[in-house]
């Protein structure tokens, strides 16, 4: 099965949701003041 890290700087919460029938997308909740998910963010821009 997938494995799903939670962040490790902020110990961000880990939510496995099934999108599609047999397809799960991992959400990680990062603390507002996590620098590693605003580093991401800003990547994604
Ligand atoms: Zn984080």
């Amino acid at each position: 099965m997938a494995a799903v890290v939670a962040c490790p700087d902020c110990n961000a919460d880990v939510a496995v949701a099934e999108v599609a029938p047999g397809y799960f997308r991992g959400v990680v909740n990062h603390d507002d003041s996590c620098p590693w998910c605003a580093a991401l963010k800003r990547d994604l821009r």
